[in-house]
This record gives C-alpha cells, structure tokens and sequence, in this order.
C-alpha cells in the first residue's frame, strides 16, 4: 500500500477485513493532521460505517440557531443569506480532511506503516510484485515482495506513473487553480460559524464554517496559463488575481494567508483512466479517478472504494482478477457520474463569465425559495452589515 491518505487506509481497512496483512509506506516523516473542509456525502457516511470507523469519525456541522448561516457577498458588498455547501441534497457532514484521517487511522491500529519512504521501482512478476524502496534521508534502498501493490499516492501517483503510464496520459486540466488553508480567526462581523461566499467571473473566494473550529478558507480561479501560476510568490500571485475584489472578506482571507505556515496551492485535474489495475498492482482514490475538489465526493469516493475492495476480496477469496473485476465493475459507474456532475459543480464554485455568474445567483435563489428554506433572512443580513459596517 502506497500513501497513508484517506483512500490508502481505507484500502487497508478493507485487506485486512479480507483476511490480508496490508503494509503502508509513506512518503511524508509522520502522519499529516488538520488538512481544509472536506463535505463527506451519504455514500461517504455508509462506506465510513462499514469501514468499522463511523464510531471515531468527529463532524463539525454548524448549528444554525448559533450562528453557522451561509451568506454570498454581491459586487456592492451586500451581504444576503445564500444556500451554502452543506445545503447540498444529501446533507453532507462538515468535517476537516485531518477528520477522517483521523478516524481511519484508529481503524488501522496494528498495520505496519513505514513513513518517510518511496516506492521507486515496481516489477510485476506472476505470483508476487517486486517492490524498490527508498528511505528518505538515507537514501538507502532495498527489494520486497509484496502479492499485490495498492497505489493510493494521491493525483500525481507515482505508481500510476511507474506502472501505467506518464501523467499526460491521464491528467486532464481543468485550466484552474485552489488555494485552501485554516483561518486563524473567522472574518469580522461573521458569526464564528458562518459560511461566505463570493463567487465573481473567474474568481471566488469561499469561507467554510465549522461548528468547533476555526473556518477554513478556498481561494479558486480559472486561468489558461497553469504553468505560470506555479512561479514567484504565492501570495503576490493570489493578491494579484483578486485584486479589484475589494471586499473586507477577501481582505481579511488574503491577510490570513500571509500569515498561515500551512496552505494547500495546487492546479485542479480530474484522473480518467480506463482501467484502476493492472495484474497485481491497483490504484485508488486520487490516484485512480481524482474527481478533483469541485466534486466534493473525493473523500467519500476513496472511502467508498476501501470498503468495496474489501467486500469483492471477500467475495472472490481465491482469484485475486475477479475480485478487482468486481469491483472495479461495481465502482465505476459511481465513479463517472460524479466526474461528469463536477464540471456543473465548477461553475457552482466558480463561474466561467459573468453570464454563468448571474445564471449561478438566479438559479440558487430560485432553489432556495423553492426548498422553502430560509437559513437566515435578508433583514439579518442588513441588520449584521449596518452593525459591522460593512455596507458600501
Ligand atoms: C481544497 C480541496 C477540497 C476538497 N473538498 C472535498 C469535499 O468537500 N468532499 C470530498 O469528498 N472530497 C474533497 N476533496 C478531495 C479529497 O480531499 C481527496 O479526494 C481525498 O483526500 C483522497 O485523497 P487520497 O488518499 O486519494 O490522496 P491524498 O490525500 O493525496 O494522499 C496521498 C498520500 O500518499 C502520499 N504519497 C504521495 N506520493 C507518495 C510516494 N511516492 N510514496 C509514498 N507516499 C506517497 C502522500 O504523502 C499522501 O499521504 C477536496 C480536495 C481539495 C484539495
């Protein structure tokens, strides 16, 4: 098993319950803790159940009788209660990646986990994978042989590229770009579970809010020029894609991520491969269908793909092909409908023109008198701005 994300120690979860002794090598020196919003979905929330790990899984969903309203902020800085994330049919639970990290981790107790160390060379013979592996530091490398190789190493699976191919072959651009990170200190003027949402031509700035946590903030935008985002300074670079969106939010966001030590600053992808294994060796989670954050069911996908591992191993104990057949089968087609309903989901985050700005707005308003549900009402929104002053 290759990555200790979400999907590696679901996958090793779902070996063992099927009767395999899974052995974890990760990259990183030790186990990475807090991570940005995460909403984890019904199938999510199942798959987490039959994963032995409901019971550990800490959610953070706002009250809204104590604040945890959703508001968007429109171009004169109005502040008017929006449908907000977790308003999303299926009720998703709000919880930090590090949550279910967490959770999963209580679930792997006695698995062999091997940090700061690679794969480098992966050779598939019949009966047994032969596996290079290198210490980080060192650099030392020895030869094991494992039955089978799990790559759950993320987007840019080494894996994938050691076994199935060079990224190009699988990456596809989506020609923007997300920057998440935790917020110190909620905006001012917000109650501290407030949800924010500024969504412009391009560009979109969200707040997520949590019930016993700081916010989490995502910075997102579209762009032709990927490879030029990635060069001088983050921050300057995000400064000057917001710049003109001269909100006390966006201020308040932007400073914050001056001053944080730990951002996630990445283009955004979707994996799309026609098959997840080849002989001994198979791919999960982001490495396998990366159905990237517009989605929101990357985590509730690679939870979902541990625990049907372990039912189609169980089903097919003795002929490794028809276990991942089956559940590759029985996979997929959850899989593609969800990397199809991304690109909608996109313009949701952030709108391609002005057009699918004021399309996105007319449209969530018309579902949230639809739905009946009123989170907050306009006069909250008058009486907080005339409060904070926030009012242009
Ligand atoms: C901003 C953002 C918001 C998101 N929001 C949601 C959401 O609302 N709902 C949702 O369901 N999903 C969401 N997702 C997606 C979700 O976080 C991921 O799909 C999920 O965490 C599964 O990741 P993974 O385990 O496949 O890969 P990763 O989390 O990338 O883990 C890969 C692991 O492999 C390790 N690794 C990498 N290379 C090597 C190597 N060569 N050798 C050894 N180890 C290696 C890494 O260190 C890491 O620990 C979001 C993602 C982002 C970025």
């Amino acid at each position: 098993m290759v990555g200790l994300g979400i999907a590696g120690m679901s996958a090793a979860i779902g070996l063992r319950r099927a009767g395999w002794t899974p052995v974890i090598v990760e990259r990183a020196p030790e186990r990475r803790t807090g991570g940005y919003f995460v909403g984890l979905f019904p199938e999510g929330r199942q798959a987490a159940v039959d994963l032995g790990i409901a019971d550990h899984l800490h959610t953070r969903n706002p009250q809204r009788r104590s604040g945890g309203n959703s508001w968007s902020v429109d171009r004169r800085g109005r502040r008017r209660p929006a449908l907000g994330f977790l308003d999303q049919p299926g009720e998703p639970a709000a919880v930090l990646r590090g949550d279910v990290e967490a959770a999963l981790w209580q679930g792997i107790t006695g698995v062999e986990v091997r940090f700061g160390t690679t794969p480098v060379a992966i050779t598939e013979g019949p009966a047994e994978v032969q596996v290079l592996l290198e210490k980080a530091g060192t650099g030392a490398q020895y030869r094991e042989s494992f039955d089978v190789v799990v790559g759950a190493d993320g987007m840019r699976s080494g894996v994938r590229r050691m076994v199935f191919g060079p990224d190009e072959d699988y990456l596809t651009t989506w020609n923007a770009m997300i920057c998440a990170f935790q917020l110190k200190e909620q905006v001012p003027s917000y109650e501290a579970s407030d949800s924010i949402i500024i969504t412009r031509a391009k560009r979109a700035v969200w707040v997520f809010g949590l019930a016993d946590h700081a916010p989490t903030a995502l910075l997102t935008y579209r762009t032709a020029d990927i490879q030029e985002q990635f060069s001088g300074s983050r921050v300057q670079r995000l400064r000057s894609v917001f710049s003109g969106m001269d909100d006390p939010v966006v201020r308040h966001v932007l400073d914050s991520l001056e001053k944080t030590s730990e951002h996630l600053f990445d283009s955004v992808h979707q994996v799309r491969m026609p098959r997840w294994s080849k002989g001994r060796v198979v791919l999960v989670g982001d490495a396998a269908w990366c159905m990237n954050l517009y989605s929101g069911m990357g985590a509730t996908s690679s939870l979902r793909g541990g625990a049907a591992l372990s039912a189609a191993l169980l089903e097919h104990p003795d002929d490794l092909t028809a276990a991942l057949d089956a559940w590759e089968a029985g996979l997929r087609p959850f899989i593609t409908k969800h990397q199809r309903t991304a690109r909608l989901k996109q313009q949701m985050f952030v709108p391609s023109s002005r057009r699918a700005e004021a399309l996105r707005s007319v449209l969530l308003g018309l579902v949230r008198r639809v739905r009946g549900r009123r989170p907050a009402t306009e006069a909250d929104g008058q009486r907080a701005q005339a409060v904070s002053g926030t009012s242009r």
